[in-house]
């Protein structure tokens, strides 16, 4: 008897709880048939560090960039479309670490990174330490489509890129004075060898100096494909061919029709050991919270304990947006599909 009642109240608490799981999934209506969010790096954004014209450019830079993204979406067009478009905005503008405006490394030239995911397929390519491809993006999104690779580097990843008939250019085309001197200026603050070895110190010198700045954009077309992508310069003064983390699928980059698309910005060092992006997408699967107590999760808990910092900027597969960082600010922006436009630079 006693062994029946047992019995009756274990079924009962099973069927129960997985009732009521799958009524927590099913109940979960699309938020937005298609939305698209960028970033342009997180740190040490300060109001009383910008001026009035510095914040305009990056507002009006950002606002110009999502509308070509949202354009497309809205006309039906893939959101790996308005991923490549939206990020090539970025890389052609000065105001990014990414493309004509990536940061320096030691040795004074700029290695730049980048990768690209499809949701649906999980098919992903990237490109590392590259010097001399005017679109990084448009070359990782090359790789995942038109090689048997996932991750190109260096000058095979240029030889490749010159095939596919991408824009090369020369590496002076990266050049900047802005960065040039914000190289100088870190380099100037390092006496020993060992400062430059200081992990604290290279980043710091980085967030100080707001070096800042790597591009990234998320979206979800009407088709519910969800397409990531990540660019950037790296690190000022990175050394010995350092590759960060906007390269590394699952760290930078991932995308998951099932789940949702992430990318990052921030100390790629930590964000390669989090595993960020892919763990934002692994809690949404394995335990069924929603995407902002993922994010939140993810940043606010595990990459802050573990000392690294940043953010990231995600869409689910309902076309939730979210952003989510735990640095003073993030350039930002999300339009969803009613085309209401959200651009915001600073912590709320
Ligand atoms: N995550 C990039 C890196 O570590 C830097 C950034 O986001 O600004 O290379």
């Amino acid at each position: 008897m006693k062994n029946l009642i047992t019995y009756l109240l274990l079924t009962f608490l099973i069927v129960n709880c997985t009732s009521k799981k799958q009524e927590s999934t099913v109940n979960k209506e699309k938020t937005n048939d298609f939305a698209i969010v960028i970033h342009g790096g997180a740190g040490t954004i300060l109001k009383k560090n910008m001026t009035p014209e510095k914040e305009k450019a990056y507002q009006n830079k950002l606002e110009e960039a999502i509308k070509i993204g949202h354009a497309i979406l809205k006309n039906g067009g893939s959101s790996a479309d308005a991923v490549e478009k939206t990020i090539q905005i970025m890389e052609d503008s000065p105001l990014f670490n990414a493309g004509k405006g990536a940061v320096f490394t030691n040795a004074e030239t700029n290695e730049l990174d980048a990768s690209f995911m499809d949701g649906k397929t999980l098919n992903a390519g990237a490109v590392a330490g590259v010097k001399d491809i005017k679109s990084p993006i448009a070359a990782a999104r090359k790789v995942m489509t038109n090689s048997k690779h996932v991750m190109l580097s260096g000058e095979g990843a240029s030889v490749f890129a010159k095939k596919e008939g991408l824009e090369i250019v020369d590496p002076s085309y990266f050049f900047t004075e802005r960065r040039f001197n914000a190289l100088q200026r870190i380099k100037g603050q390092e006496k020993t060898e060992q400062d430059h070895d200081d992990k604290a110190a290279f980043y710091d010198a980085d967030i100080k100096n707001s070096k800042f700045g790597t591009v990234g954009c998320v979206a979800l077309d009407k088709n519910g494909t969800i397409t990531a992508g990540t660019s950037t310069g790296g690190m000022t003064n990175k050394r010995w061919g350092r590759i960060g983390d906007a390269p590394i699928i699952g760290s930078g980059t991932y995308a998951n029709n099932e789940t949702c698309g992430v990318s990052s910005t921030g100390w790629g060092e930590y964000f390669i050991r989090a595993q960020v992006a892919h763990d934002i997408s692994a809690q949404i699967e394995y335990k069924n919270v929603s995407l902002k107590e993922a994010t939140h999760n993810v940043i606010q808990e595990k990459l802050t304990k573990l000392g690294g910092t940043g953010g990231v900027i995600a869409i689910d597969k309902l076309g939730n947006i979210q952003y989510e960082f735990n640095t003073a600010g993030m350039y930002r922006a999300s339009m969803n599909d009613k085309g209401e436009l959200d651009v915001k630079i600073y912590k709320e």
